[in-house]
């Protein structure tokens, strides 16, 4: 049985852990003893070496005594700012920070249901597969703790990463890809009263590839975004330069590449008009993935919450998490939410019965394995 209490206590002791993006160490140490204490194999791998940050990804496993797929459960021990001296308070079902602070539920909610989740499957005695670990570094500054973790540790053919929001039952399985785009528009600066006729100006080249751009919900699939605008100097200097950043996603790849092909070619057909120049630089930031409803992973899901007694909701989301990358890497994987809510910002609150039920799911998902 889920111990509530018990899962308040952890909930409340891991968030008052300062555990920013690349400085989880002090989050890193106490769940490598944590596994350890339940029995598990306990290996850092060198993700933070190679990336700046102050611990690798924590990896453990625990060898099962029945001939089923391993499986791999995963959290982020990284919080975004401001995440400096977390205090949660308790106000009867919500916990809540003292609003000075995120809460910093993403994703401590996500790792607490794991650890209560192996408690109960040890306390129960049920047999099990082989059990995977990993507990993610950087997830909240570009997925690199998952990008850089050491898969060749890894042999699981399911991975539930626990950390999202929304109903307990509410599973993503389906995301988008997305391109993280900088333009540089070069043009020609004068002075804009003595010799306006020798300028070139990339403001207005940039106006005009805008006002051609298919930007927003582009359909079904895939959206485009310009987020941030910076040029000038001056009112009497025709602009010389502009820098933009922009970003597409789809959980289409050919509808990405479609996307950002066109937005591309409207900087290009303005520049060529008003004889300027442009740079693009594109950067995939994490591939899409889709599971299919004949997915294995979909029978698990389906078995745990039946017996539970929630509601399975399969859903797309809009955003990129570590479960990108695990499925890219041929594991299939799915993001179940563990009821975070108001993620990212002083308001972030969570629910003590949906912490107890998410633990309920992922234990009844454990055992559903075969
Ligand atoms: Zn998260
Ligand atoms: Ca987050």
């Amino acid at each position: 049985m889920v111990n509530r209490e018990r899962v308040v206590n952890e909930f409340i002791e891991l968030v008052s852990i300062d555990s920013l993006s690349l400085k989880e160490r002090q989050m890193a140490d106490l769940l490598k003893d944590r596994l350890k204490k339940m029995g598990f194999d306990v290996y850092e791998d060198d993700a933070g070496a190679k990336t700046g940050g102050n611990t690798g990804n924590i990896i453990g496993e625990k060898k099962g005594n029945k001939d089923i797929p391993a499986i791999l459960l995963m959290a982020h021990m990284d919080t975004v700012t401001p995440g400096i001296n977390k205090k949660a308070t308790v106000q009867g079902d919500t916990i809540k920070s003292d609003g000075t602070t995120i809460l910093g539920g993403d994703d401590v909610a996500g790792i607490v249901s794991i650890l209560e989740a192996l408690r109960v499957i040890e306390e129960s005695n049920e047999d099990h597969g082989d059990i995977q670990v990993a507990f993610t570094i950087g997830e909240e500054v570009g997925l690199i703790g998952a990008k850089n973790l050491d898969y060749g540790k890894i042999h699981a053919k399911y991975c539930f990463v626990m950390d999202t929001g929304g109903d307990i039952g509410v599973v993503a399985v389906t995301a988008p890809s997305q391109n993280k785009i900088d333009i540089v528009v070069k043009g020609k600066a004068a002075h804009a009263d003595v010799e306006p006729e020798k300028g070139i100006n990339a403001i207005s080249i940039t106006a005009h590839a805008i006002s051609q751009m298919k930007l927003g919900r582009i359909d079904e699939e895939t959206t485009a975004n310009i987020g941030i605008i910076n040029g000038g100097s001056a009112t009497n200097i025709i602009c010389d330069r502009v820098e933009l950043k922009a970003e597409a996603r789809s959980r289409c790849e050919s509808k990405l590449k479609n996307q950002t092909d066109h937005m591309r070619q409207c900087f290009i057909d303005a520049a060529t008009r008003f004889g300027g120049e442009i740079e693009f630089n594109e950067e995939l930031m994490y591939p899409s993935f889709k599971i299919n409803q004949g997915d294995s992973i979909i029978g698990i899901l389906k078995k745990a919450s039946d017996k539970c007694g929630i509601n399975l909701v399969l859903e797309a989301t809009g955003g990129g998490s570590d479960t990108n990358i695990v499925n890219s890497k041929g594991i299939q994987a799915v993001d179940v939410s563990v009821g975070m809510d108001k993620v990212h910002s002083v308001e972030e609150q969570i629910s003590i019965n949906d912490l107890v039920k998410a633990a309920c799911f992922l234990v009844e998902i454990i055992k559903a394995v075969e």
